[in-house]
């Protein structure tokens, strides 16, 4: 037997989608649970030599003594070249969802012995591994949302992937992006965001349909539904639904934990899942009908109405 199948299957929930879906939100429900680990947005690892790549304990990732330690153990198994190759080109080759190479190339090379993909492989197995036996917890939720990244997680031989497609209403996205007062992030035209939108929905549409264990949410259903929501998150994941919803009943664990990337949530002691709907009111009618134009089609089949409730259609 060779050593890729001796190897036990790491349990991981896999988070993806378009973005700004409340993710993180998610992490931090699905991470107190006494089972599963939220480290964050684990994909971002190829900015590990920027000045501002953080860890939510404020020290940068590189520095920080919890993840220097799972980087030690990954490097360690693979050695440093092997590291370098992943942590510096994976993001611009095997999971560069916006090439259509790149999907070519996982839908008909992966896995495979060619050297990238086996690299990849091997390096995208330490890392899972080492942030497992870092965690204590024996599954852990990824949420970094690319689905190319889905697709090889789902096509890797050791991995028992969860599969969940966290959707939100775009307009909201669209809304969100356009009025942003954060400096870190670019004002959008609302085209280019549905854009976004639905190429990120679509792509992961198609990687929903080809795993075996996997659910599509809607944020808005997460917000309004929590508990019958949860439940089904938990069905998917394999774990007892009692320690999710508790979160949202008000004891969050605060284990102090060491997220990388995510937005500010990650640092807050307790849960309320908010719906804001300001778009429906705020976002100019005229953009509204941009991103339908655009995006209708998709919007409608997730369930979205095609105007707010408040203009009069339903
Ligand atoms: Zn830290």
């Amino acid at each position: 037997m060779s050593e890729t199948e001796q190897r036990e299957k790491l349990k991981v929930i896999y988070c993806m989608g378009s973005g700004r879906s409340g993710s993180t939100l998610m992490s931090i429900i699905l991470g107190n649970h006494p089972k599963i680990s939220g480290p964050g947005e684990i994909y971002t690892i190829h900015r590990l030599k920027e000045e501002n790549f953080s860890c939510s304990c404020g020290e940068r990732v590189e520095e920080c003594t919890y993840w220097a330690s799972i980087l030690e153990e990954w490097k360690s198994n693979v050695g440093i070249d092997s590291f370098n190759q992943y942590v510096f080109q994976s993001k611009n080759v095997v999971e560069n969802f916006k090439s259509p190479i790149a999907w070519l190339n996982l839908i008909l090379n992966y896995p495979s012995k060619r050297a990238l993909y086996k690299n990849y492989q091997d390096n995208t197995y330490h890392y899972l591994s080492s942030i497992i036996n870092h965690s204590k917890k024996p599954i852990l939720i990824d949420i970094s949302k690319n689905p190319l990244r889905a697709f090889a997680l789902l096509k890797h031989p050791n991995i028992d992937l969860k599969l969940i497609h966290l959707v939100r209403d775009g307009r909201s996205l669209a809304f969100s992006l356009k009025n942003s007062r954060r400096e870190n992030i670019r004002k959008r035209k609302v085209s280019r965001t549905a854009l976004f939108w639905l190429i990120a929905n679509r792509q992961s549409d198609f990687v929903l349909k080809r795993a075996k264990n996997g659910l599509r949410i809607k944020y808005e259903d997460l917000a309004l539904h929590t508990d019958r929501t949860l439940e089904r998150i938990a069905k998917v994941a394999e774990v007892d639904p009692k320690h999710l919803l508790d979160v949202i009943k008000g004891s969050l664990a605060n284990d102090k934990s060491h997220i990388m990337e995510g937005n500010r949530l990650r640092n807050q002691k307790s849960i309320k899942i908010k719906l804001n709907t300001d778009w429906e009111e705020q976002l100019d009618f005229e953009k509204q009908r941009t991103f339908y134009r655009i995006a209708g089609k998709t919007l409608r089949r997730y369930g979205y109405q095609p105007l707010p409730k408040n203009k009069g259609v339903s």
